[in-house]
């Protein structure tokens, strides 16, 4: 069974200080609750990673970058490489996010690169996948999904595959006021593992996490965390407060416990 995870990127928000409030107002709301079967992640700013990284010690909530650098040092400036997120406590980073795509002029063939140097670092990368809405008006959301996916992992072999999170993140549910429908989330992630299966085998099919973003809030995470295919919930505005994100959390660990529960059921 695939652990379910449960995560939030900070963007441009956030700074050091309130990193550490953050931290410690999460941990004390999640003081309570067993997380031990679920992921964790918060994806700070990079000035606020260290503070992070100390606030949640050695808690179960990791933090991660929210980009990085393909390559590992060098003349790129104002940029962060893949030990430095290492060094500075990070376990996950996010890559391919909508808002490089479009404002940094991110490709697939770079997001590639990264990913390569990613797993080789010891980093879980989070790569978004996603339509626009011109894309799935023209009903062209899944051959979106399948060039994006390839692209990403071209030169992995079929056995790391598993090792990366794919966050499906709709460019047009992104920081918008309504998230897609949960019968919508249901297609395009079970069309995400038939196209896991189709070109990278069974076993990255059925091991490989598939997290979905884009307005999620404690009221329709429910709903979607619900879903067979859904692994995880990657959230944005909603968790930008410890209360929130602590409500969050609530939701995939009641869902990790009833999609393990029917799994007993299933195979009893
Ligand atoms: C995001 O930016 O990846 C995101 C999911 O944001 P929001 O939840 O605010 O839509």
């Amino acid at each position: 069974m695939r652990r379910l995870v449960a995560g939030t990127g900070w963007k441009m928000n956030i700074g050091a200080a309130d990193a550490a409030r953050y931290a410690t107002d999460l941990l004390r709301r999640l003081a309570k609750l067993d997380c031990t079967a679920i992921d964790m992640f918060v994806l700070p700013p990079f000035t606020s990673l260290h503070a992070a990284a100390a606030a949640f010690g050695e808690s179960p909530v990791a933090t991660g970058g929210q980009n990085m650098h393909w390559e590992e040092s060098g003349g790129w400036t104002g940029e962060i490489s893949a030990p430095m997120l290492v060094e500075a406590g990070c376990r996950y980073v996010e890559l391919a996010h909508s808002e490089r795509l479009q404002h940094f002029g991110e490709t697939y063939e770079l997001v590639r690169r990264k990913v390569d140097l990613a797993l080789r670092s010891s980093l879980t990368p989070i790569i978004c996948l996603g339509e626009t809405a011109l894309e799935k008006r023209e009903g062209r959301a899944d051959e979106v999904l399948a060039a994006q996916l390839l692209a990403a992992l071209a030169g992995q072999p079929d056995a790391r595959v598993p090792d990366v999170i794919l966050a499906y993140e709709p460019r047009w549910a992104i920081g918008t006021a309504q998230a897609a429908s949960p019968e919508y989330v249901a297609a395009r992630h079970r069309a995400l593992r038939d196209i896991l299966r189709q070109h990278r085998g069974p076993d990255a099919a059925e091991r490989t996490r598939l997290i979905y973003g884009g307005s999620v809030d404690p009221e329709n995470g429910k709903d979607i965390i619900s879903i067979a295919d859904v692994d995880g919930l990657f959230v944005g505005r909603a968790a930008w407060k410890a209360e929130g994100f602590a409500k969050i959390i609530e939701l995939v660990v009641a869902a990790a416990q009833g999609k393990s529960a029917s799994l007993t059921a299933a195979t009893a």
